[in-house]
């Protein structure tokens, strides 16, 4: 197994039905699937639909946003993840991935306190449901509002406060977590606790024009992406690396050409 997964937001031009019908083509047996994918579908039809393309259901994209400045729209909030976790079941998918949430003006002690107490809210439900959630940590640039969470300290941090279940975990996200002087100790840790739930790949261009939507296929960047995969494994982690890719660039050509183009630079990190 090559171990290759994408997200369909990486493809985000394309059709849930034509993920499934392109994916396999160019060598990808992993899918994420985000959840914009689902809507006003039947998710038992969805589950089929998957595991006749002969992919594996990676993950679930994505809960979380848990901060907020009433109490009203923290259960509103915790609400959409238990329907999170009940889409995962679904579908078969075994994990969603959190991007925690932020408000801007709100501390981000403050904030990380209202992610943990939201996580803690969802995790008998995930638990009952046998679906793992994994923190993301966010680049600091989305600080503001998008994660409070913005180190794999920090995920750690909350993981333990939330105590020993192993239904929580981190996403390694290395257009995220790339430049932490911390980075490989921490990779060390997620191994140690059981911790390390999801692997994310893309690239850091320089310059970025757009803070969410240039991320640049596996190369066209500065990350030492094959050297933060091999920390990775070195924990024993054998899960997919999933190609999450945001970028107004490649959206706007053929999707076939930058599935190719997503196929040969994995093989030219890992060969
Ligand atoms: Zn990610």
């Amino acid at each position: 197994m090559n171990r290759l997964c994408v997200h369909t937001v990486t493809t985000k031009p394309l059709s849930f039905e034509q993920c499934l019908a392109e994916f396999p083509k160019y060598g990808v047996s992993g899918i994420t699937l985000w959840r914009q994918a689902l809507e006003g579908r039947d998710l038992n039809a969805v589950k089929r639909q998957t595991a006749d393309s002969g992919m594996d259901v990676v993950s679930l994209c994505r809960g979380g946003f848990f901060p907020a400045k009433s109490a009203a729209d923290r259960q509103k909030s915790i609400d959409d993840n238990f329907l999170a976790i009940e889409q995962a079941h679904a579908i078969g998918a075994p994990l969603i991935v959190l991007v925690c949430g932020a408000v801007p003006g709100q501390s981000l002690v403050e904030s990380r306190q209202q992610i943990t107490d939201g996580i803690a809210a969802c995790l008998p439900a995930a638990e009952a449901a046998g679906v793992k959630l994994a923190i993301e940590p966010l680049h600091p640039m989305y600080a503001d509002d998008r994660s409070a969470v913005n180190t794999m300290r920090q995920a750690h941090e909350i993981c333990d406060a939330l105590g020993s279940s192993k239904s929580v975990g981190i996403a390694v996200d290395v257009y995220h977590v790339w430049w932490d002087p911390e980075l490989k100790s921490q990779i060390d840790l997620a191994g140690q606790t059981g911790r390390l739930h999801a692997f994310h790949i893309c690239d850091w261009k320089t310059p970025t024009t757009d803070l969410l939507n240039d991320r640049g296929l596996m190369g066209e960047g500065c990350i030492n992406i094959r050297e933060i995969s091999d920390w990775v494994d070195a924990t024993g982690f054998t899960g997919h690396r999933e190609v999450e890719i945001f970028s107004h660039k490649w959206w706007s050509g053929d999707q076939g050409e930058f599935l190719d183009q997503i196929a040969s630079s994995y093989a030219r990190i890992y060969a």
